[in-house]
Order: structure tokens, then C-alpha cells, then sequence
């Protein structure tokens, strides 16, 4: 994927100014593209509104094209924006720079001036943009200097996996876990918004696609798991058996061409073990993944898996407190389903009793402790007409006890403000059990997909207050019903 670096100017400069802005772009575009994740393209300096709507439709129509970065090298009079910026489905982002780091003493003259007026031109940009109300990420500064360079390769993450999530295919094995409320959606809202297509698959199709995996393809997928992890069970058939799980679900997805699944401990005819092992590895390769059936947690898991450089992100739940005053911390894990993104070291295969879900064999999974490190939590919920991402701002810690009982991978953290500040603010929200896990992905990028995608936004951080919160959200209410 590529993006679009578009400058604005006009006919008045004449045709050696124009030039020497056209040279300055491509230069610019170039070396910045050099310390971006994505490259950036110069494609043109725009005169006119033909121009402007000219260039608009190409990067609609550009599936490579994966978001507009524009700036007004001289000043670009926003009417001739507004038709094209009005029409502009991808990503755009405003970046008010200028060629020259420092007012030049000597040599500044009205030359000068009439030349570098960015100033006044980005300011006129940003009077279209603010009129349209269209959804914008703005960025000032030296287009050399790091820290601009790094905000702009982090929208870029984001733009990127925007696009992702336009495709997205989601693949649900079975319903919701019964009587579960949050796990549920509107899923004609999520694909309007999101792009997301949830369909439903029978288990009966999977169980299919498992008999027709061969012993070749274990062995193949066993040596991989020989070099990932340490084998600390005896019980090699489960393990074989969460191999062809595995393959089968991995089969599926490929030929339906979905990135997400999910699945439900309620529904597994003819299967012998819920998917542990199997599901945490199609993690680990970039799928996500969402329990008892949560679909929304599963793309937002696909979604944040391309967003992050590192792809540590996975799959969570909150399951209990260490309330000792001092030492408040949050246990998160899953029944089996925590990606192995998020581990310390080296995951082992274990094969425990599920103790939830009746007639089943013991399934093999990963068991490890997460990392240490700043992190955070994400959620996505249907309050009635609108999605809602939550982000809450973590410290995740080394778990301060060895819990040697405790069958399944886990992560201990510290939510901000505090624990039971924190939840406060959690609950107040309507936040999930279910999250995506992230060290990183930031919480800006998740606001600059909430607002590229046009969905409600909520960042609990260390200056959240549960009451500002309540107000807050009430507002936004009616605001989300205006609009
Ligand atoms: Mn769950």
C-alpha cells in the first residue's frame, strides 16, 4: 500500500514558483518515505478544483492508495477543496509543514513570503476540512524533525489497517455462548462502518475439513510446534489433535478468505477438544480470534494484529482481582485462547481438563505469563446505533505470584487510574469482559481509527474521572442521535 502526498497551490504564483513547489514536494515526499512504514507518494501539485476532484477520484479508485496526506506549500483557496475533499473516501491526513526549519534573516523578502506561506495556507486548508466536518488527522511541524515523522508513520499504521478492515471477512462457528449480551451486535452496522462481513459456517462443515487433514500435514504443523514451544505434556495425540483442528480451521478460512474467527465451547458437535493450542497459533500468525462466539472482539483482534509493528496484540478477558491494598492488579486469561504474541518467553504445550462444557477430551494449549510493559485494553460494544471502542491505558507487570495451579496462560496489570478507579470507569462505559490486549498499539491510533471509520471513541487514561465520564458519555448521546 502506498500513500498520497498532494500539495495545494494555485495559478496566481506563477509557473517558476509552481515549479519550484512541485520540486520541493517530490524532494520532500522522497525523503520523508525513507523513515515511514509506508511509502509516500508526490502526485501532485493542485491548482485548480478539476485538479483537485481529478486526484480525489483516482485515490478512491485505487485500492493501492492507502490514504491522502495534503499540505499548502503557498496558499490553496478552499473552495477549490471542497467538492473534491467532500468526495474523498479514504483516509486523509492534513500535514501543516513547511520546506524551511528557520525564518532566513538575511534573505527574507516578499519573494520569500509569497513563496513559503504555509502558514496561512494550511490555515486555510484547515477551514475546509472544519467546515466539512470530515474526518481529518492533523499534524504540524518540520516535515524532518522525528517526532512528525513518527506521528505520521503511526497514521499510517492506522490508515493501512483501516483499509484491512474494509475487507475483513469474519468466520463464526456457531451462535454467541446463550444469554451473553455484550458478546451481541448489529452486525449490518459493524459492516457499514467497519467493513466487517460476519457470516456463520456449520461446526459440522469443520468437523468435515478435520477429516480431511492427513497425518503428513500433523507432522508438518508438529515440527513447527516443536520449535515455538516447549512440549510439557506426554499427551501427544491431544496435541496432534489440536494440529488438525488447526489445519482444518486454517483450510476454511483460506477458501472463504477471512482473517477473524470465532467459535463457542456451547457448540462443538463432533468435535473431541475446544480449540486451544489450534486457535492461539492462527493468533500468532496474524488471526484473530474471539471466544463464545464474540465476532466483534475477533475482527478488532485482526484489525489491531496488522495496526501494531510488532503485532502484540491478542486476544483477553478479565477474570479476577488482587485487591491487597497497595498491590491492586487485574488477572486477565482466557478458558485457553490467549495469543502467545503477549508471552514473556517461551509458551508450553499443556494439556489440562477444561472444567467448564461437559463430555469433552483434555485439550493441549499454551500456558505462559505475559510480558511487562506499558499496554492497553480495547473493547467494542453496541450501545444502540452506534459502536463504541473503549481503550483503557494499562501497566501490565511480571504476575507477582507463580499460580502453579492455574492451567492457562495469563497477564497481570494495573489499569489506570487505578484498579478500582479504573473499573469504575470500565463499567461506566459498558466495556467488555472480552478485550484485545495491546503493547503496541497506541491509544492514538485507535482514536484515528474510531474517528477514519466514524465510530464513538472513549479513552480511559490516568485523568479519567468515573463522574466527568458519566456527563460525558451522556452528552455524547444525544450528540450521536443528531447526527
Ligand atoms: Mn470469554
Amino acid at each position: 500500500m502506498k500513500f498520497w502526498f498532494v500539495v495545494g497551490s494555485q495559478d496566481l504564483y506563477g509557473p517558476e514558483v509552481l515549479a519550484t513547489v512541485a520540486s520541493r514536494a517530490a524532494e520532500m515526499a522522497a525523503e520523508m518515505s525513507k523513515s515511514l512504514p509506508y511509502e509516500l507518494l508526490y502526485k501532485v501539485t493542485a491548482r485548480s478544483d478539476a485538479e483537485v476532484c481529478a486526484i480525489v477520484r483516482e485515490a478512491n479508485y485505487d485500492t493501492d492508495c492507502a490514504g491522502v496526506v495534503t499540505w499548502c506549500h503557498t496558499f490553496s483557496p478552499s473552495k477549490m477543496w471542497l467538492n473534491g475533499l467532500d468526495a474523498l473516501t479514504k483516509p486523509w491526513c492534513h500535514l501543516a509543514t513547511q520546506y524551511n526549519v528557520e525564518i532566513p534573516n538575511d534573505e527574507i523578502d516578499m519573494d520569500f513570503m509569497n513563496l513559503n506561506q504555509a502558514a496561512h495556507g494550511d490555515r486555510e486548508h484547515g477551514f475546509a476540512g472544519a467546515r466539512l466536518r470530515k474526518p481529518r488527522k492533523i499534524i504540524a511541524g518540520h516535515w524532518r524533525d522525528g517526532k512528525v515523522l513518527a506521528r505520521l508513520g503511526e497514521w499510517m499504521r492506522t490508515a493501512a489497517a483501516a483499509a484491512l478492515s474494509r475487507e475483513l471477512r469474519v468466520m463464526r462457528f456457531g451462535d454467541n455462548m446463550r444469554e451473553v449480551a455484550v458478546t451481541e451486535g448489529d452486525k449490518i452496522e459493524a459492516q457499514l462502518r467497519l467493513g466487517w462481513r460476519v457470516n456463520t459456517w456449520a461446526v459440522g462443515d469443520l468437523v468435515a475439513a478435520m477429516g480431511a487433514v492427513t497425518e503428513g500435514d500433523i507432522d508438518e504443523l508438529m515440527d513447527e510446534y516443536r520449535a515455538a514451544y516447549d512440549f510439557a505434556t506426554d499427551d501427544i495425540a491431544a496435541v496432534r489433535y489440536q494440529a488438525r483442528e488447526e489445519l482444518a480451521i486454517r483450510s476454511m478460512l483460506d477458501a472463504e478468505g477471512c482473517r477473524a474467527f470465532t467459535n463457542t465451547f456451547q457448540d462443538l458437535y463432533g468435535m473431541d477438544q475446544l480449540p486451544g493450542l489450534a486457535t492461539q497459533h492462527l493468533m500468532a500468525q496474524g488471526f484473530g480470534f474471539g471466544a463464545e462466539g464474540d465476532w466483534k472482539t475477533a475482527a478488532l483482534t485482526a484489525v489491531m494484529k496488522a495496526m501494531g509493528p510488532q503485532g502484540a496484540s491478542g486476544f483477553m478477558e478479565d477474570y479476577t482481582y488482587h485487591l491487597v491494598k497497595g498491590r491492586e492488579y487485574s488477572l486477565g486469561a482466557h478458558m485457553l485462547e490467549v495469543c502467545p504474541s503477549l508471552a514473556a518467553g517461551k509458551p508450553r504445550i499443556e494439556t489440562h481438563p477444561l472444567g467448564i462444557g461437559m463430555n469433552r477430551d483434555d485439550p493441549a494449549r499454551l500456558v505462559f505469563e505475559g510480558k511487562a510493559g506499558k499496554a492497553l485494553v480495547a473493547s467494542i460494544i453496541d450501545v444502540g446505533g452506534r459502536l463504541r471502542l473503549i481503550v483503557q491505558d494499562i501497566e501490565c507487570v511480571k504476575p507477582i505470584m507463580e499460580m502453579p495451579n492455574l492451567p492457562v496462560a495469563r497477564v497481570m496489570w494495573r489499569a489506570e487510574p487505578d484498579l478500582t478507579t479504573g473499573v469504575e470507569c470500565w463499567v461506566t462505559a459498558g466495556g467488555a469482559h472480552h478485550t484485545v490486549l495491546s503493547y503496541d498499539v497506541t491509544p492514538t491510533q485507535l482514536r484515528d481509527f474510531a474517528r477514519i471509520m466514524g465510530i464513538e471513541f472513549v479513552h480511559i487514561t490516568a485523568e479519567t474521572s468515573p463522574e466527568k465520564l458519566e456527563d460525558e458519555l451522556f452528552l455524547r448521546d444525544l450528540a450521536w442521535k443528531l447526527r
